[in-house]
């Protein structure tokens, strides 16, 4: 049996996720009547979703709790750890969408349980449930039996129907932070005596994305090694990158040398490195130049992650890295003379033919640059280029540049920018005066003008 399975916590106190344990001992202090019987577990995948379900299903069924909540050793406690407690039901909805055993449920659930107090429901990646299958479960979640209780499970919460939501309580699983981590591994290198030391652990926990399951994965890959295991075992064992492959990777992005980027990825590739953990290490490289006050990162920071979200998906691994390479190379680099090479990040303003447009220098928010030549500010300009605009902003804050999408330009006049929002809180969180300064700031660096920007409320 892997590590995972032997050491998943049993018992609330096990927990290792901070704020979901104590949200669960919180339940303790409340008799069983008044527990809620629906709750939804939001999260990413690793997070331990499945684990505190289960926990939970022992805190309504366990025959001898103590005041720490469930014992972990009674018989349900066992059979709801080992998976085969015929009370605690646990469905996939990933798998099959749900719909025949959301059927099958409703027609079951009204069933008393065959050993138990309790009817358990985990119900894993709920939001993958057919429109059909999420009827069926708010039929049963509006009138469900006393004996019955929902855990519904997901990694995507937006996509479940607020009539859901609005009828379970909410539990969000963080990604575990390094402290979390260490913790869950501790309890296993302690129990199974591995000869690991400090410096290695943290290493460890720091490859993984904050995900506990990945954490105990290649906890136990590395246990295998024979004799001490420190950092550098660590890094060999789980194909950490090497330092100075890395440094090289910077000075060919820096001279955008796109053929050596290209054959490093296929070297990585062909020795079995993870290129994943590799991204992840350049992307701590450009975090620390970040803090450093290195502004130039950012752009290779924003396109790294996003080349790290598609990995995930994608069927050939190292491919959306070599897009990024081959795009980051394909640049054209600034005019400016006498600048660092590659320290040019992309001009994301479309190169058509109708403006004249030179490639800017690094973005950031240095006000010496020199203003862009998009010519005069008026209402034409700045909606033909609402879109170059908001892409401007992004790097300063993603979130103000989702708001804007929602809005428009509504005036330029007497060197005041007029811009329309149509939500309240649209409005209210442009006007703040930290988002109105980045707004005059890109303005003036788009069309070289020092404008007033207003924020006015518009009817759709
Ligand atoms: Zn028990």
């Amino acid at each position: 049996m892997s590590f995972y399975r032997i050491y998943r916590p049993q018992v609330i106190e096990e927990i290792d996720n901070v704020a979901v344990r104590e949200q669960l001992l919180s339940l303790l202090t409340k008799e069983k009547k008044q527990l809620p019987h629906a709750f939804l577990f939001t999260g990413p995948r690793g997070a331990g979703k499945t684990t505190a379900a289960r926990i939970v299903a022992k805190l309504f069924n366990c025959t001898k709790p103590t005041k720490h909540g469930p014992c972990g050793k009674c018989d349900q406690c066992v059979t709801i750890a080992d998976g085969r407690n015929l009370d605690v039901l646990e469905i996939d909805a990933a798998s099959n969408r749900g719909i025949d055993e959301i059927r099958q449920l409703r027609d079951a659930i009204n069933l008393s349980p065959s050993g138990a107090a309790y009817k358990f429901y985990i119900i894993d990646e709920v939001h993958m449930l057919t429109t059909e299958a999420f009827n069926a479960l708010l039929k049963t979640l509006e009138e469900p039996p006393a004996h019955a209780v929902f855990v519904l499970a997901t990694t995507d919460p937006q996509k479940v129907p607020a009539t859901i939501k609005s009828r379970c309580v909410s539990i969000s699983f963080h990604k575990a932070s390094a402290v979390e981590l260490a913790a869950a591994l501790k309890r296993i290198v302690t129990l199974e005596k591995i000869p690991i030391d400090t410096a290695a652990l943290t290493l460890l926990a720091a490859s993984v994305d904050g995900s506990f399951r990945d954490a105990v994965k290649l906890l136990e890959q590395v246990s295998f090694h024979k004799g001490k295991i420190n950092a550098e075992v660590v890094r060999n064992l789980i194909s950490l990158s090497d330092e100075s492959v890395i440094t090289k990777f910077f000075e060919s992005l820096a001279k955008k040398d796109a053929r050596v980027l290209l054959s490093m990825i296929e070297d990585l590739v062909a020795q079995g490195k993870d290129i994943k953990i590799f991204l992840v290490d350049c992307l701590r490289r450009l975090q620390t130049e970040l803090l450093n006050g290195n502004s130039d990162s950012k752009e290779l920071i924003r396109r790294f992650t996003d080349a790290y979200a598609l990995m995930k998906v994608s069927p050939i691994a190292e491919l959306p890295l070599e897009l990024v390479i081959v795009e980051y190379c394909s640049d054209v680099p600034a005019k400016a003379a006498g600048r660092a090479e590659g320290s040019e990040s992309q001009g994301s303003i479309k190169k058509d033919s109708s403006t004249e447009f030179t490639p800017r220098p690094p973005s950031g928010l240095g006000m010496t640059e020199k203003p862009m030549s998009l010519g005069l500010l008026t209402l034409e300009k700045l909606t033909e280029h609402w879109k170059d605009f908001i892409e401007e902003l992004k790097p300063f804050n993603h979130s103000m540049a989702g708001v804007l999408r929602s809005a428009r330009p509504k005036e330029v006049s007497r060197g005041i920018v007029t811009i329309e929002a149509f939500y309240p809180f649209h409005r209210d969180k442009l006007s703040e005066s930290k988002t109105k300064d980045v707004l005059i700031q890109v303005l003036k660096k788009l069309f070289g003008e020092k404008v007033k920007v207003e924020i006015v409320l518009g009817k759709k």
